[in-house]
């Protein structure tokens, strides 16, 4: 499969350099020059098994299947449930994917686990080392880590707002040790930390010195892994209820999850609709009801992952809605750049609103869902996967969806506990393989928000370049 950037403008490339490359020469993000069928059946396959049969056309010719799935198993093998992503069922028609059952206890681990390795054998054919930059809302960062600690061929850096993560999702990234794992802690907001490692990324003489490379949503390979569940989630659902569709509900900042949905269902997996579920930073909600896409200040929420006005990879949706005109999504990007806002043409949104719809949930409905679910069910939910339950409910009764709705359990709700003792008055537990987590020394440096600061640092300590 080759790729084309969403502004037209940078080569076509293959699997392999876009995972290296993360962002497109010309700012913009890869998409397969087509989308493949996938019309195996999931039923009873591991989800090792099902991740080759998916991800063999996308990474075709660079890995075989045989390659793929010795890949995939290694990849899985981390999670602590023998399903992976097992399904739930939580009331009549509504099913909870927990995507959280690997070593940070979020769903970015679904994807990372298996860029690591991507990563290990891409860098080994190269024989260059990389140097892996990433900015963190607080769970990439941590999965990141886990996927590339320890590696000699790549060092990481990883980006967080200072103060604005919680205790586990920090602790899970400043306590590793390896010596290839560098934390800067930015005095700034996520948007700070993501516009700054765009910039670095800009800088090709700074990018090429040190084979800057990047892990975030915007890495294809990423999204591509993520339209696994998409699959067996609606395997199992059909093993269970006889069902051959279900609409998704994700709990959404970069847009990367959901997108990962739409592509599954070009791919041919029975999704129906998917709800964009957005907690008061509502730009992409605002987005879908108006076509204007205009970022206000961020406000912190109990579900700091999502809390994002920049969405990069909703890019990636403008150039399917335009019908792959690069011309004219570069028109708008440019548009953006200089003005810090679009306006869609209506064709654009009429599309759009063939796939998605959206709901914005407030504080309030977040936590009454939380303490909904444990009254119902005795079962603690975090208050993300909450931002994505609340709005499947909400669309149900709006008549927006009917039928199954699968929503998405993006993190584990011990990684959240104050928001969950706040609305159920009980502290989620972390697993038992986490008893030291507050006990480890920590290690991290703090950076003002500029590019300066940033790259002087990465300078001083990435071993590649040197
Ligand atoms: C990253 C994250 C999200 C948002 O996912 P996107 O792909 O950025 O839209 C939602 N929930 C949790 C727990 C996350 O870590």
């Amino acid at each position: 499969m080759e790729y084309v950037s969403t502004r037209g403008i940078a080569p076509k490339v293959q699997f392999d350099a876009a995972l290296l490359a993360g962002l497109a020469p010309d700012g913009g993000l890869y998409l397969p020059v087509s989308w493949p069928t996938i019309s195996a059946d999931f039923a009873d396959m591991p989800f090792a098994e099902a991740a080759a049969v998916i991800l063999e056309p996308f990474v075709t010719p660079w890995l075989d299947r045989k390659a793929l799935l010795g890949m995939t198993t290694k990849a899985f093998s981390s999670f602590s449930h023998k399903d992976v992503a097992p399904l739930r069922q939580i009331d009549d028609e509504d099913w909870l994917l927990e995507l959280f059952h690997g070593p940070t206890l979020a769903f970015k681990d679904v994807a990372m686990q298996l860029l690591g390795v991507f990563f290990d054998h891409a860098l080994s054919q190269t024989g260059k080392r990389a140097t892996v930059i990433g900015a963190t809302s607080g769970d990439t960062g941590g999965a990141a880590i886990e996927a590339f600690k320890g590696r000699d061929q790549a060092d990481v850096f990883i980006l967080h707002p200072k103060g604005r993560v919680s205790d586990v999702q920090r602790l899970m990234m400043t306590t590793v040790e390896d010596r290839n794992v560098h934390n800067i802690a930015i005095e700034g907001t996520f948007d700070d930390c993501q516009r700054i490692v765009k910039t670095l990324f800009a800088d090709r003489a700074f990018a090429d010195r040190v084979g800057l490379t990047g892990v975030n949503s915007i890495n294809w390979a990423r999204l591509a892994i993520q339209t696994v569940y998409y699959f067996t989630s609606l395997a199992a659902l059909k093993k269970q209820t006889g069902a051959s569709a279900a609409s998704f509900s994700v709990p959404t900042g970069n847009f990367g999850d959901i997108f990962a949905g739409y592509a599954a269902k070009r791919m041919g997996a029975g999704v129906a609709k998917l709800c964009v579920a957005v907690n008061r930073n509502d730009i992409l909600h605002r987005t879908l009801t108006t076509g204007r896409y205009e970022p206000q200040g961020v406000s912190p929420t109990t579900s700091p992952s999502m809390d994002i006005q920049v969405a990069s990879n909703f890019e990636r949706l403008l150039f399917e809605a335009s019908g792959r005109d690069a011309g004219a999504v570069r028109a708008l990007m440019e548009s953006f750049d200089k003005k810090g806002a679009y306006e869609m043409p209506a064709g654009w949104l009429a599309k759009i609103h063939e796939d998605f719809i959206s709901e914005r949930v407030s504080e309030e409905e977040d936590a009454a869902t939380i303490a909904e679910v444990d009254k119902r069910l005795g079962m603690l939910i975090d208050p993300h996967t909450a931002v994505g339950y609340a709005a499947a409910k909400k669309a149900r009764s709006s008549g927006a969806l009917s039928g199954p709705i699968i929503t998405l359990a993006t993190a584990h709700p011990a990684k959240f506990p104050d928001a969950v003792i706040a609305a159920a008055g009980k502290k989620p537990e972390l697993p038992a393989r986490f008893a030291t987590l507050f006990d480890l020394p920590e290690r991290y440096e703090t950076a003002p928000a500029t590019i300066d600061a940033v790259r002087e640092i990465i300078l001083r300590d990435a071993r590649a370049g040197k």
